[in-house]
């Protein structure tokens, strides 16, 4: 009996072929996507110093207060697993003196990040996020430009019933004032609060718009809202931003209540969500950040971004394409030592010639090679046995159509390649 000895620690998973396929697409589409845009790709380490991350997305935000990652090294220092990516391109953007790039830098970064949350379909502990950041540009347009390039993309993976959700949150200048309105308002309704929410109220009372508790949310939703407090800057950065959508043809609307729940957020934010998801219907997320550099200890730069949520996109994928893993071209069944022996020099020739080869090792009979063969969903089978070795030639059978040919083993490339491109155009 076998018994199981190790697993996946709670909310992390292994992701498999051929779902693996479904990964590769999306990633490549958000390259090729984000680079028509001018991004490029930026690694970061996934491990910063706690710090870093208390500092930007906020002491009293459910991910600083209870879902990072963190632990103490040998050294004693504070280490956390990135709970997201804007964090660490900020500080990339800071140490390596990026800003000295010409005007703007855009970067997309993607990868895994860490959140200490309770699993459930569409959050994870280990999930992972294709993210950009733009820096150095203070105009509306951007955060258009840059829901026009999620879309995009969203658009070539056939993703559709999207909403895309805006609002703005204001600045340095005049949220203070709204937080003293929200302040009035919510202190009238002290009593019915959660502890949670009372606690904001005293800390960072924007964060009560991220309370999951039914009374706290009827409270909250009639609530002053931020949109009716911007000062004329925001107003106006806020609809040429409207407009720019409108320009570029895509449909938003917006939710007043919407604050996101990191806290270097500056004016715009918006979200994606999808009606095919359930309870986590959030894609992807983002807004502007323009204090942030500052913030961390570089030239005042304006900045915004966005992540996307891989494993809820590619569960929208999923819900509506097959993913058939890629086929093999060529499956050789070699019977015999000597056979088999020069089934791996042929399998040698293939590769080298760009064709993906797989052998049978010369395991099991030749029924069951042949077998295994359809199992791979090979395109062609090449036999080779004693007697052929011995003739100098194989039989070839196309498995798709069962036409089979005997071919010279001097012309073996050729041929194959002919067999193949048959098989393109019938
Ligand atoms: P949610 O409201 O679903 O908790 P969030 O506001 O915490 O999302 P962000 O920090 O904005 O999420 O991250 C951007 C995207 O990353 C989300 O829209 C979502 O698609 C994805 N995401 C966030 N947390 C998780 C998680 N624990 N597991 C899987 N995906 C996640
Ligand atoms: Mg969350």
């Amino acid at each position: 009996m076998m018994s199981v000895k190790f697993r996946t620690i709670k909310g992390v998973q292994d992701i498999l072929p051929p779902k693996t396929y479904l990964w590769q697409r999306v990633e490549d589409a958000a390259r090729r996507i984000f680079s028509l845009f001018g991004f490029s790709e930026i690694r970061t380490p996934i491990m910063e110093f706690t710090e870093l991350f208390i500092r930007s997305i906020g002491e009293d935000t459910d991910i600083v207060e209870k879902e990072m990652y963190t632990f103490q090294d040998r050294a004693g220092r504070s280490i956390t697993l990135r709970p997201e990516g804007t964090a660490s391109v900020v500080r990339a953007y800071i140490q390596n003196n990026l800003y000295n790039l010409p005007a703007p830098q855009k970067f997309y970064y993607c990868g895994p990040m860490f959140r200490y949350e309770r699993p459930q379909k569409g959050r994870y502990r280990q999930f992972h996020q294709i993210g950009v950041e733009a820096f150095s540009i203070d105009d509306p347009y951007l955060e258009a430009e840059l829901i026009e390039m999620l879309w995009l993309l969203l658009e070539h993976l056939g993703i559709e019933d999207l909403n895309t959700e805006v609002n703005s949150i204001g600045c340095t200048q005049c949220r203070p004032l709204y937080k003293e309105n929200l302040l009035e308002y919510l202190k009238g309704n002290m009593d019915s609060l959660c502890s949670d929410c009372k606690r904001r109220y005293q800390h960072n009372p924007l964060r009560v718009f991220d309370c999951k508790v039914d009374t706290c949310k009827g409270i909250i939703s009639s609530a002053p809202k931020i949109t009716e407090f911007l000062c004329n800057t925001c107003k106006e950065h806020f609809s040429r931003f409207l407009s720019s959508l409108r320009k570029l043809d895509i449909p938003y609307s917006i939710n007043p209540s919407m604050v996101r729940g990191l806290d270097y957020y500056t004016r715009t934010v918006f979200e994606v969500t999808t009606t095919a998801l359930g309870a986590q219907n959030a894609v992807a997320a983002g807004g502007r950040y323009d204090t942030l550099v500052e913030e961390f200890g570089g030239p005042k730069t304006p900045a915004a971004g966005f992540a996307i949520g891989m494993e809820r996109l590619i569960t929208l994928l999923e819900e509506k394409t097959d993913t058939e893993p890629p086929q093999p071209d060529v499956y050789i069944v070699s019977l015999g030592t000597d056979a088999t022996d020069r089934a791996y020099t042929i399998a040698s020739t293939l590769r080298r010639e760009g064709l993906w080869t797989e052998l049978s090792y010369g395991m099991g009979s030749l029924k069951s090679q042949l077998r295994r063969a359809d199992r791979f969903r090979a395109k062609l089978a090449l036999i080779i046995g004693e007697d052929e070795l011995k003739r100098g030639t194989l039989t070839c059978k196309r498995l798709t159509d069962g036409f089979q040919g005997e071919i010279k083993l001097t012309d073996v490339v050729s041929d194959i390649k002919r067999f193949l491109n048959h098989d393109q155009d019938t």
